[in-house]
């Protein structure tokens, strides 16, 4: 089965690639010849993953999914959210986003946040909405150089380490995407889509 995962993110996909089983074809947007940023104006998470989703299927006619994910910081109202690329500015820097970040937190004892992912997967007419969350808290100092994003400062509840310190394997066993990959997975198996 040939599966588009909506993305330009490279990162994405090595970690998505390592979660489904070899017999599935994942491709991603670059792999379609779509080269093009798609519009994330949604106010949620689900809305952006659905616009994601849609774009590709509308365009290119591909069984495929989105995700999109947020960090929600307890201690700032949820923020950045839904806003989590552009949180300091439109060019989408990680370094700036958890520099802005980090300065917000200074002083703050409360450091509680979670990864939240929503994929929608778009499959013969049909959509399904699939989501996965981690709990932990954001470091004071960036720590790490594997994953991307935010990895460097957040660091899952029972690991004394930030995702960006730990091995690919251990993030996707606990992280967000993961969590809610394996769902996607598993309902791809009970629509007979693809072997048990
Ligand atoms: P989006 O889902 O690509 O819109 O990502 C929103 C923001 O969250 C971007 O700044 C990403 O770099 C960041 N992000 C998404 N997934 C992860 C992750 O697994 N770890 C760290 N940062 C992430």
């Amino acid at each position: 089965m040939k599966l588009v995962f909506a993305t330009h993110n490279e990162n994405k996909v090595k970690e998505v690639r390592a979660i489904v089983p070899s017999y599935i074809s994942l491709l991603s947007l670059t792999d379609i010849g779509c080269h093009e940023e798609i519009p994330e104006t949604g106010k949620t998470l689900e809305e952006n993953a659905i616009l994601k989703a849609n774009y590709v299927t509308q365009k290119f006619n591909y069984p495929c999914f989105a995700d999109d994910t947020g960090l929600v910081v307890a201690a700032l109202n949820g923020e950045p959210g839904v806003l989590s690329a552009r949180y300091a500015g439109e060019n989408r820097d990680a370094n700036e986003n958890m520099n802005k970040l980090l300065d917000k937190l200074t002083h703050v004892e409360d450091r509680q946040a979670k990864f939240e992912t929503v994929i929608a997967l778009n499959l013969s007419n049909e959509q399904f909405i699939f989501t996965g969350q981690v709990m932990g808290e954001i470091v004071e100092e960036k720590s790490g150089e594997k994953g991307f994003g935010y990895d460097p400062i957040f660091k899952p509840n029972d690991y004394a380490k930030t995702f960006a310190e730990l091995p690919l394997k251990v993030k996707n066993k606990i992280s967000h995407r993961g969590k809610a990959m394996r769902k996607l997975i598993a309902h791809l198996k009970s629509l007979g889509q693809i072997k048990e």
